[in-house]
């Protein structure tokens, strides 16, 4: 062991925001300068690693749905012995490392090691993705709050998939703004479930595609076409999913980013669906 425990460097628990490294803290872009080992998740761009320290050992640890991943186990391990080796950790996660990525699991930990840990929050897609088309998470003229929820959990399979996914007829009549991550994959469900729960099948709803990257593609619906325009616009994870009438707020050119307006993926500028909602939601 190169140092006493007294004198380790603490872990580096490090949000990376959404994409664009212009959103990064300067507190994620201090650590990343700083750090001799960071092991990132597959959603963190490479445009923030290109701010690393060039001397940096790089490992990507990656758990996308679907794909080959790293046993999380494996990731503490990692952590635990260069930590104790006397370097400088940097475990950098897309968006907020305490939503929806595991974080809680790592410092648990880390602290069970004997290790210090600090976190440094990053700005969460679930408001960086509708923010980037002008939807606000919350607007006290349309909801009392919002609810941050995971569209991926597989309650039919048991306590492996972890705790059962959320109510969905509960949320439908909350009356809150919903923000769904992971949700594309089970998307026919999830409006199944939210329509059973009482939700309007002509709710407003938003599917935000790798927000803050050059390659972001969105598009405006409602809760009933929702899976539809999925499917025909070829969106595809990671993306944020938001059902509400906030939706209603979206406006092209919101994030200054471009909005692409090419028929293969929007289909019409985000003006004229939002107009048709507003018009059918009055006729309502
Ligand atoms: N900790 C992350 C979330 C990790 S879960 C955060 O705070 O943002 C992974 C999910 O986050 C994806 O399936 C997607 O729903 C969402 N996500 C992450 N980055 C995104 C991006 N750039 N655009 C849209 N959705 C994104």
């Amino acid at each position: 062991m190169k140092n006493s425990s007294a004198c380790l460097h603490p872990v580096s628990l490090v949000g990376a925001g959404p994409g664009d490294p212009e959103l990064l803290t300067l507190q994620a872009l201090k650590r990343l300068q700083a750090a001799e080992l960071i092991l990132c998740d597959d959603l963190v761009d490479a445009r923030v690693l290109a701010l690393a320290h060039p001397a940096a050992r790089v490992l990507r640890v990656g758990k996308r749905g679907g794909c080959v991943s790293t046993e999380q186990s494996f990731i503490h391990e990692l952590m635990i012995r260069e930590a104790r080796a006397g370097r400088r950790v940097l475990r950098l996660k897309g968006g907020d490392p305490f939503v929806f990525g595991r974080g809680a699991e790592e410092v648990d930990a880390l602290r069970a090691a004997g290790l210090s840990v600090e976190v440094l929050p990053g700005i969460t897609a679930g408001i960086a993705a509708p923010a980037s088309i002008g939807i606000p998470v919350t607007d006290r003229r349309h909801a009392p709050g919002v609810a941050f929820v995971t569209g991926h959990s597989r309650p039919e399979l048991g306590q492996d998939a972890g705790p059962a996914g959320p109510d969905w007829a509960a949320l439908a009549r909350s009356g809150l703004s919903l923000v769904i991550y992971m949700g594309l994959s089970r998307i026919e469900d999830t409006v199944a479930a939210l329509c059973a729960g009482g939700m309007a099948g002509a709710t407003p709803a938003a599917v935000i595609a790798a927000a803050h990257t050059p390659q972001q593609r969105q598009a405006v619906c409602t809760l009933e076409s929702l899976a539809t325009t999925v499917r025909e616009q070829g969106l595809a994870s990671p993306a944020i999913i938001v059902i509400g009438t906030v939706v209603l707020q979206a406006h092209a050119g919101a994030s200054g980013l471009p909005l692409d307006l090419q028929p293969d993926s929007l289909g019409k500028p985000l003006g004229e669906p939002l107009v048709e909602l507003q018009r059918s939601l009055r006729q309502a």
